[in-house]
């Protein structure tokens, strides 16, 4: 079943690197991860998209922002809209990251208004959910990640969901370097999965792809894209140095 679905190993960039330094990293990037097997992305800041389009036109990288808002123009300030971002040429955004909850006071309502403003406009969606320490701690993790996707996934059609991703990400594992084990990993993939069967049917989350998020690096890589529910992964720290993404990208095709 795993053979099917489509691995998507996604770097999230997070608040860093200025335009010219993405066109440095890009530059390393593209002959690395040249020829991968599976789909390449970079989640860039907003000021970095337009370069990050026009280096990677022609190569197998496709590029994503890092956050989208849900109305089309208006009295927004410091907001992007989707069209601004499919105008672009930009691809993908993430959603729901737990740094725009915690932060940005981000909620599973505003979540899912952003997510369908995006896939409204025609950008694909890598879609955050994932529990605390406290919350791993009191038990709550299946519960708490199954309404967050329900929520987040409300009025979503089937066949939206098809230009839709999700990835697990603890938010203890995100920057710390304690990684999810690969049974822990693959248990809320599991999870996460049953969901989609039970929203979409069992033939659309068969092959709906969902990634592990969460100190996934070079060295962890294999094992956690090795259970049969991870399908590929959202790196931060190490989606920053060319040759650490490229392992990832490799232990993935
Ligand atoms: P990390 O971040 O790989 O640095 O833990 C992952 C993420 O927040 O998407």
């Amino acid at each position: 079943n795993k053979a099917k679905r489509k691995a998507v190993i996604a770097g999230n960039w997070k608040m860093n690197k200025t335009a010219g330094e993405a066109a440095e990293l890009i530059s390393a990037l593209i002959p690395e991860v040249a020829g991968a097997d599976c789909e390449v992305v970079i989640c860039t800041p907003f000021t970095d998209l337009p370069v990050a389009v026009s280096k990677t036109a022609g190569s197998n990288i496709s590029v994503g922002a890092q956050n989208v808002h849900f109305e089309k123009s208006g009295a927004f300030t410091g907001e992007i809209s989707a069209d601004m971002l499919t105008e672009l040429g930009v691809e993908y955004v993430i959603i729901g990251h737990s740094e725009r909850r915690q932060y940005f006071a981000e909620t599973d309502e505003t979540v899912n208004k952003r997510l369908k403003a995006a896939l409204a406009a025609g950008l694909k969606v890598i879609l955050c959910v994932g529990e605390s320490l406290a919350q791993r701690e009191q038990g709550v993790t299946s519960e708490l990640v199954a309404l967050q996707t329900r929520i987040a996934l409300g009025g979503v059609s089937a066949a939206e969901l098809k230009n839709v991703i999700i990835a697990y990400e603890p938010i203890w594992a995100i920057g710390t370097g304690l990684t999810a084990t690969a049974e822990q990993a693959e248990e809320v993939c599991k999870t996460i999965r049953e969901v989609i069967a039970a929203l979409y049917g069992k033939a659309e989350a068969e092959a709906f792809t969902i990634q592990y998020g969460g100190s996934m690096n070079a060295k962890n890589a294999d094992e956690l894209l090795a259970m049969p529910d991870v399908d590929g992964g959202l790196i931060g720290g190490a989606s920053l140095k060319a040759p650490d993404f490229a392992a990832i990208v490799k232990a993935a095709s």
